[in-house]
């Protein structure tokens, strides 16, 4: 039987004379994922659940069907989450013509909304959650591969009641009562099932009032049991190799630069997990986004007085470690803090804000870090730069097609260039010549993230 996405779906109008049978029943069958509707033109469509668990339940539909006079046309399978959403909507419409204040939807069926709104996003592999509120409904679209997709009109009161209940009663940090004129940020934890596996959601969301409404982004993060590894991220062999060669070395610096929201945080995971079990690594983080086996993961509030990075980068070198990793370094006291630690004998890992390569050591000059200092042997070791640039869709090479929401992306790469500090590059500090060395290594077949960015569209 024909499957229908949620967008084909969402242009259905539903049977408002069945709407009550049809809410009955899926509402009974969440726990199963059973839903079902009929469409005004005499269409049934259900969840693959219902056909196999409730089929005499759909039979009586059917029958009811019937006696109000709409003739069955078809069958349809869609996915329960698509189903429910679409019914909930079409009652809290209902509602809102009997009852002009609404926003007293059932609880368990506002905290169902919000578990369907998530796990359709996971099933999207989306990052955000985006919802646009106004006086009338929700603008829904989520954030794929750095694209916003799925754009459609969602009922107003159906999830403006999913985030009141979730803040309300899920909310760990939402110490307030939830109004839409106020700006409020919060997380929610919410356990899911996705494709029969438990997941342990964590999501940021971040509320502000509009001209005319508010509204509402979800950042979603999965507590991923499994970091992954330098060949995982998709970098090339050889890289691999000139990477775990840097991180055998006793002390020095290793940065990883980039635009936010590029995989600066997966890839310095990634390099710390590359590094000896028997050494003490000390991951100073704000926020701790993933969780990272063998190492000691300490948050970090990057503009508090005393638990600041370049504070506890003090602290942390009093702690014996091998290995201090700092997930950002963006002001110049974390910066110093960094280098000493390196001067000190210690490998130090950070991600910092920067373009590419050359940036990185002009962001460290800026920030009070001189080249002569970083001229050291043995200070600085090796910077990655890196971008994540869109991969075509496998479906459909790129045309557009229902599996990537028309936007022709599949997926997204990561795409660096690596410079190890070697004797050149120190000279080069020293005698202040970073352009001609920039210039002579690309003439040496050196891959500038630049060149490789002009052979490929970057994401947005
Ligand atoms: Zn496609």
């Amino acid at each position: 039987m024909h499957m229908l996405t949620s967008l084909a779906l969402n242009d259905f109008s539903i049977a408002e004379s069945l709407l009550d049978i049809c809410l009955q029943l899926t509402d009974a069958g969440m726990d199963d994922d059973s839903a079902a509707l009929v469409s005004s033109d005499g269409v049934l469509v259900c969840s693959a659940a219902a056909w196999q668990l409730h089929s005499l339940a759909l039979v009586n539909v059917q029958q009811l069907q019937q006696l109000r006079q709409l003739s069955v046309r078809g069958y349809l399978l869609a996915d329960a989450r698509d189903i429910r959403s679409r019914l909930h909507d079409a009652d809290a419409a209902r509602q809102r013509l009997h009852q002009p204040n609404p926003l007293h939807l059932d609880h368990t069926r506002a905290q169902q909304a919000l578990e369907d709104l998530v796990e359709q996003a996971l099933q999207r592999d989306a990052s955000d959650i985006h919802l646009l509120f106004d006086q009338q409904q929700a603008s829904l679209a989520f954030r794929v591969h750095g694209r916003m997709v799925g754009r459609v009109a969602r009922s107003r009161e159906t999830l403006a009641a999913a985030i009141a209940a979730a803040l309300n009663t899920r909310s760990d940090d939402f110490h307030e009562l939830f109004d839409e004129q106020r700006l409020s940020s919060a997380s929610i934890n919410l356990n899911l099932v996705m494709h029969g596996q438990p997941q342990r959601i964590r999501l940021r969301v971040q509320k502000s009032p509009t001209r005319n409404g508010f509204a509402v982004t979800m950042r979603i993060q999965c507590e991923q049991p499994q970091v992954a590894n330098l060949q995982q991220l998709g970098l090339a062999p050889s890289l691999v190799a000139q990477l775990q060669q840097v991180l055998r070395q006793p002390a020095g610096l290793i940065i990883v630069a980039g635009p936010t929201g590029q995989g600066k945080t997966t890839t310095l995971a990634a390099l710390n997990q590359e590094l000896p079990r028997s050494y003490k690594v000390i991951s100073l983080e704000d926020p701790i986004e993933i969780i990272q086996p063998h190492i000691e993961q300490k948050p970090v509030l990057a503009e508090h007085p005393e638990l600041n990075f370049a504070n506890m980068v003090k602290v942390a070198l009093r702690e014996d470690p091998d290995v201090i990793s700092i997930s950002e370094i963006r002001d110049s006291a974390t910066a110093k803090a960094a280098y000493t630690a390196a001067l000190t004998g210690h490998l130090v890992t950070a991600t910092i804000h920067a373009h590419d390569c050359f940036g990185v050591l002009q962001r460290l000059f800026d920030l009070g870090v001189s080249a002569a200092a970083l001229a050291q042997p043995g200070v600085l070791r090796a910077i990655l730069a890196q971008r994540l640039v869109a991969s075509a869709c496998i479906d459909c090479q790129g045309n557009g097609c229902t599996r990537c929401d028309q936007s022709g992306v599949g997926g997204r790469r990561v795409m660096v260039e690596l410079l190890v500090a070697d004797r050149a590059l120190c000279r080069a500090l020293r005698e202040e010549r970073l352009p001609e060395l920039r210039d002579s290594l690309i003439e040496s077949g050196w891959q500038a993230l630049d060149s490789q960015l002009q052979e490929s569209s970057p994401c947005v």
